[in-house]
C-alpha cells in the first residue's frame, strides 16, 4: 500500500492507533459479541462508552466542573440556527465577527430567526486578518457576540480570546478545538464539529457554561432546545453513538499524548516547517493570511501563477499528498495541520515544497 499524505480540510486525518484500536473493539466490544453501532444506546455497554467520551473531553481540555458538555447532531452548521434559537430573544441583537465564510454563515442563519449586528469584519481585506474588536461598541441589548476561532477557508486563527466582556461569548472552534489551551473564564460557549481534530464525523462537540444553559430560551421546540439535551445528558433521542465512541478513543490519544498542551506544542512545530519555507521562499509561495493572525491549523498559500499552481498541485498528487487545493471559494493551496497529522508527513510536504521550488524557479 503506497503511502498517503492527508492533509484534507475535514473530514481528516484520524490518529492511526485509534483506528487500529476501532477496527479491534469496535465490532465486538468488550466481549460483548456487539458492534458498538448494534448497542441500545439506552444500554449499560453504551451509556459507558458515552460518558468515558464526555469524562475524557473534560480532562485533557480542562473543562471546568461550571460547564456542561453535550453531544449534538447536524453539524457545526446546525450550531448556527441552535445558537440564536436558544439565547436572540425578543428584542435582543446578536453580534457577529466577521473573519470568513463560516462566520458569514453563521450571521446569516441568525439573521434569518432575528436582529444581528456586524461587530467588526476583515472582510473588505479578503480575511486576511483577524480584525481589531472595540467591545465598548457592542450594542447595549446585544445577546451576545460570536466568534469563529479559527477560520478554516482563509487560514486565519484569533491569537488569542476576546478580554473582559461582559456578556456571552460564543466560539465556533470547528477546526482548531483540542489543539489549544482555551482559556475557560473568557468564553461561554464553544462547539465544534467532531471530523478535524475530534473524531469522525456525525457528532458535534457543544461545551456550554451552566449559567448561560439556565437563561436559554425555554420556548424552543424541544429536539433544538440546549436545555433539552443536557437535562438528557444528550441521551434525549438516539446520539450519533459510533462516532461519540471515536470522538472517546481520538480523545484517550490526546491523553496518552501529553494532552491538548502537547497538541499545541506541536501544532506550532508543524505549522513552522510550513510557514519557514513560505517565508525563506523570495515570493515563489505567498501566504494569504497576515504573519499575526496566522493559523496553527490550516495554511494557506499561493504560488506566482495559477500555472505554476496547477503544476504543484499535479506533482503533489503524484507523490501522495491529499487534500492540498484551496477550498473551492478561493482557489489557491492549503495545508490543514490538526491534531492527528503526523510530523513525519509535514517533514516530507517540507522536502517536496523546497524540491518543487528548486525545480520552477
Ligand atoms: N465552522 C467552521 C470553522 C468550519 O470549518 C466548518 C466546516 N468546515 C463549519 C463551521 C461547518 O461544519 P459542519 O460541516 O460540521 O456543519
Amino acid at each position: 500500500m503506497t503511502t498517503v499524505y492527508n492533509f484534507n480540510a475535514g473530514p481528516s486525518p484520524i490518529p492511526a492507533p485509534v483506528l487500529e484500536k476501532a477496527k479491534e473493539e469496535m465490532f465486538n466490544f468488550e466481549q460483548s459479541n456487539m458492534a458498538v453501532m448494534e448497542m441500545s444506546h439506552r444500554s449499560p455497554l453504551y451509556e459507558k462508552i458515552h460518558f468515558h467520551a464526555m469524562d475524557q473531553l473534560r480532562e485533557i481540555f480542562h473543562i471546568p466542573e461550571d460547564f456542561d458538555i453535550l453531544f449534538l447532531q447536524g453539524g457545526a452548521s446546525l450550531q448556527f440556527s441552535m445558537v440564536p434559537l436558544n439565547f436572540l430573544t425578543e428584542g435582543k441583537s446578536a453580534s457577529y465577527v466577521l473573519t470568513g465564510s463560516w462566520s458569514e454563515k453563521a450571521q446569516k442563519e441568525a439573521a434569518a430567526l432575528g436582529n444581528v449586528h456586524t461587530l467588526a469584519s476583515s472582510k473588505d481585506q479578503d480575511y486576511k486578518w483577524i480584525p481589531h474588536v472595540d467591545y465598548t461598541e457592542l450594542p447595549e441589548n446585544s445577546a451576545y457576540v460570536h466568534i469563529t476561532s479559527n477560520n478554516t477557508i482563509y487560514g486565519t486563527q484569533w491569537p488569542d480570546f476576546p478580554n473582559n466582556v461582559n456578556i456571552p461569548v460564543i466560539a465556533d472552534m470547528s477546526s482548531d478545538i483540542l489543539s489549544r489551551e482555551i482559556p475557560w473564564e473568557k468564553l461561554d460557549m464553544v462547539y465544534a464539529g467532531a471530523q478535524k481534530n475530534a473524531g469522525m464525523s456525525g457528532v458535534t462537540i457543544v461545551i456550554m457554561r451552566k449559567s448561560l444553559l439556565e437563561s436559554a430560551n425555554s420556548k424552543v421546540p424541544p429536539s433544538l432546545s440546549y436545555k433539552q439535551h443536557a437535562s438528557k445528558d444528550s441521551l434525549y433521542n438516539t446520539p450519533p453513538t459510533a462516532a461519540i465512541y471515536i470522538t472517546g478513543l481520538v480523545a484517550d490519544w490526546i491523553n496518552e499524548q501529553g494532552g491538548v498542551e502537547e497538541m499545541e506544542r506541536l501544532a506550532k512545530e508543524k505549522a513552522k516547517l510550513v510557514y519557514d519555507i513560505i517565508d525563506d521562499s523570495n515570493g515563489f509561495y505567498t501566504g494569504h493570511a497576515a504573519v499575526s493572525s496566522r493559523s496553527l491549523m490550516n495554511i494557506t498559500f499561493r504560488l506566482q501563477t495559477e500555472e505554476l499552481e496547477k503544476a504543484f498541485l499535479t506533482e503533489a498528487k503524484e507523490a501522495g499528498f491529499v487534500g492540498l487545493n484551496g477550498h473551492r471559494s478561493v482557489g489557491g493551496c492549503r495545508v490543514s495541520n490538526y491534531n492527528a497529522v503526523p510530523i513525519e508527513h509535514v517533514e516530507v510536504l517540507r522536502d517536496f515544497m523546497i524540491s518543487f521550488m528548486k525545480r520552477n524557479k
